[in-house]
């Protein structure tokens, strides 16, 4: 066990091994307010992936409705009450102790996923997890569009009835509860990129990535009988493709992206949009922090969803993130136009008075957008009515 650094928590906790730091974090912000639930981005991955029998549980970009929507079924639900069993009430965060830098959320009280497995070593888990079934695996889209129906004292812009999509990829986490839990060492992390991918020559089905990724984003696959998972596409994010000039380029799901809701990028590279929006304008937040992996994926919050609900999910951040996101800085506003604009990998920005630019690996200009979309009136002569 070795003792690392969670600024998610903003404390020290176990891990099995030191933390991997690599050269730079593959990272992607997701605003859940700009989602149309169209599956498009499902679409496009199961579409570059995933092929031949057995593919059709294979779904390693899912887009669930939430509060009720899972997939597999209830896997947030089923993990918080393992947590909660192993340390009844006890999941709480202290906000007071917070610190820009090392503790943005507060300090997490709780136990994470890690710990709590170390409490019962009979377990045999690195990580505290479960098996889903077959019937939990079923649907990858149950309950679409179903909304909560009545939250009590809920006020505009929180809304009484409520639903939202949340767009769910592997996480690649920084301390992966799917590479700790892994008996054969089949799972590992890149040093470049922070990618986590899974040996499949190495995997022999054992299936304890499935049990012990909290998100259950590893998935066991009965016709070739491994274990596979979210590749953050990474032949695209080397630069091997000539569509852009051999210039790192964004996952498939992000590219397709009909809303334009994701934005990818490196989470440590201050020079990075992805920087800006989680580590100074704490705009996005983790997916369930208090698990303990250091998720890379961060999602800026819907805005008339319940508070309390968000911050189960989200962690303590919720409020600031969705005041920053209501009452945006201009420079967030910039950011934000960049979100879908370019296949190429953005890894630093400038925002001007008019405009966003996106820069590539080399500085080199890659995409500019206007900031203010033009307003243009219809003139008189083509008016439809008198
Ligand atoms: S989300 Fe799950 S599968 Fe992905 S790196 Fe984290 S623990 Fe592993
Ligand atoms: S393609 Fe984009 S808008 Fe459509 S479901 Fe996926 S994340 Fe949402």
């Amino acid at each position: 066990m070795a003792r690392v650094y969670n600024w998610q928590l903003g404390r020290d906790m176990e891990y099995l091994y030191d933390r991997g730091n690599p050269e730079r974090q593959f990272a992607a912000v997701f605003n859940i307010n700009r989602c149309i639930g169209c599956q498009t981005c499902t679409m496009a991955c199961k579409s570059a992936w995933t092929f031949s029998d057995g593919q059709e549980y294979m779904w390693w970009n899912n887009v669930e409705s939430k509060p009720y929507g899972g997939y597999p079924q209830n896997w947030d639900v089923k993990t918080l009450s393992l947590l909660e069993k192993a340390n009844p009430g006890g999941q709480a965060w202290d906000t007071q102790a917070s610190d820009p830098d090392n503790a943005p959320y507060g300090v997490y009280g709780g136990m994470t996923i890690f710990e709590a497995a170390a409490q019962d070593l009979a377990a045999g888990q690195q990580a505290l997890g479960y098996n889903p079934t077959d019937r939990e695996w079923r649907f990858p889209n149950i309950y679409e569009d179903t909304s909560q129906t009545w939250t009590p004292g809920a006020e505009l812009p929180e809304h009484q009835a409520w639903f939202f999509y949340l767009q769910r990829i592997c996480n690649h986490c920084s301390y992966p509860a799917c590479l700790a839990a892994c008996p054969r060492k089949a799972i590992y992390k890149r040093p470049d990129d922070g990618i986590v991918l899974v040996d499949q020559k190495r995997c022999r089905g054992y299936r304890k990535c499935v049990e012990q990724c909290p998100y259950k984003k590893t998935l066991y696959r009965p016709t070739t009988r491994v274990a596979e998972k979210c590749v953050a596409c990474y032949p695209r994010v080397e630069g091997n493709d000539p569509l852009t000039e051999r210039e790192p380029m964004v996952t498939r799901c992000i590219s397709a992206c009909v809303g334009k809701i994701r934005l990818q990028g490196w989470i440590d590279d201050p020079k990075s949009p992805l920087h800006f929006l989680v580590r100074q304008e704490k705009v996005a937040l983790p997916l369930y922090p208090q698990f303990g992996t250091e998720p890379n994926i961060y999602y800026i919050p819907p805005r008339w969803a319940s508070r309390a609900y968000l911050r189960q999910m989200f962690g303590p951040g919720v409020e600031e993130a969705i005041e920053k996101y209501s009452k945006p800085s201009h420079e967030m506003l910039g950011v934000l136009q960049l979100f879908g604009s370019t296949q190429k990998l953005i890894f630093s920005y400038e925002v001007t008075d008019r405009e966003a630019i996106g820069f590539g690996k080399q500085g080199q200009e890659v995409v500019r957008v206007p900031i203010d979309e033009p307003v243009i009136v219809r003139p008189e002569t083509h008016l439809n009515i008198t």
